[in-house]
């Protein structure tokens, strides 16, 4: 367990000086959140404190909580100890809280990637004296190639799909790789359609301030003409429903950092599966640990254990605590 500015408790990371929680597992009365994933955002706390690009995705996600938010950069006290978001790079509007009190500066990196993904504020190392990363690919097997080459492996597949007459149907994540995918593919190519759910999360990112590039929700108004050419980005639960059948024939892949494992496609059956993750790699994490100038490492969660010892094999001074995230 490690005693210090922000502890590990069974409702998550807690700053007890502050007395409020950081992306907490329960209801508590002052949440901090890093982002609006649903693994990191529960609902039922009093007050949400988050960066206000957050805002308007946790509005539509928790029911229209309470929420406090600030621009990255911006600080507020808390009973004597500062806090500010920082930029993570992950989905639109996340961030690394930074706490600090008496000169003592803690980092909590919530989830994080280093590349810059074309929509969200690109990753920002912040200095501190311990840094609370994330470890979700945190092996040597999990290198990422740049996003434009992953883009281009998307868009040849749209457009040999295109010339079998075929729908692309590709799933991806409601907030932040849907987006990131739309932001990125090649809109000469055809048109873009989204599931009713990612099209709740375009407005709620479009309500924050991106600007987003073209979509339309497939409703049943759309007829197969205009989805045999185009890119219809879906949710993972949408995959092996009856919500497909409108769009037969289909080619369909997944945009996920599993796809980097041998055998996630055909766990999943989809057709094709690109390697395309909002979290650091290997050497994403590596690099973000050493630009934090950090001595004290928490590894909280991802493969905790292995990271953590080879944290401890590079000189620094690292533990881990089993914090449950699962969203990728
Ligand atoms: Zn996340």
């Amino acid at each position: 367990m490690a005693k210090g500015l922000i502890e590990f408790t069974p409702k998550g990371m807690y700053v007890p000086l502050a007395d409020v929680y950081i992306d907490p597992s329960a209801a508590v009365e002052k949440a901090f959140l890093t982002h609006a994933h649903s693994d990191h955002a529960r609902p039922g706390s009093s007050v949400y404190f988050a960066h206000y690009q957050s805002a308007p995705i946790l509005k539509h996600r928790l029911g229209n909580p309470q929420i406090s938010s600030y621009q990255y950069g911006e600080s507020l006290m808390v009973n004597g100890v500062k806090f500010s978001f920082h930029p993570s790079g992950h989905v639109p509007g996340s961030a690394q809280i930074r706490v600090e009190y008496n000169g003592e500066i803690w980092v909590a990196g919530g989830d994080y990637k280093v590349e810059n993904d074309g929509l969200s504020i690109p990753f920002e190392p912040v200095k501190c004296h311990t840094f609370i990363t994330e470890s979700t690919f945190g092996l040597p097997i999990y290198q990422w190639q740049k996003q434009e080459l992953v883009f281009n492996q998307i868009n040849e597949w749209w457009k040999a799909n295109q010339e079998k007459k075929m729908a692309s149907v590709i799933f991806a994540y409601s907030l932040g790789k849907a987006q990131r995918i739309l932001q990125n593919v090649n809109h000469e190519i055809g048109e873009v359609y989204v599931h009713g759910s990612i099209a709740n999360m375009n407005e709620a990112c479009e309500a924050a301030g991106f600007k987003l590039k073209p979509w339309k929700i497939l409703n049943s108004g759309i007829g197969k003409e205009s989805t045999k050419t185009a890119l219809i980005i879906a949710p993972p639960s949408a995959a092996g429903t009856t919500w497909l059948n409108k769009l037969e024939p289909y080619s369909d892949a997944v945009a996920s950092g599993w796809m980097a494992v041998r055998g996630s496609r055909r766990r999943l059956s989809a057709d094709k599966g690109f390697v395309l993750s909002d979290h650091a790699d290997w050497d994403g994490l590596n690099y973000a640990v050493e630009a934090s100038g950090a001595k004290k490492i928490i590894v909280s969660h991802g493969f905790t254990a292995a990271y953590a010892r080879w944290l401890n094999e590079q000189g620094y001074e690292a533990i881990e605590e089993g914090l449950s995230f699962s969203e990728e």
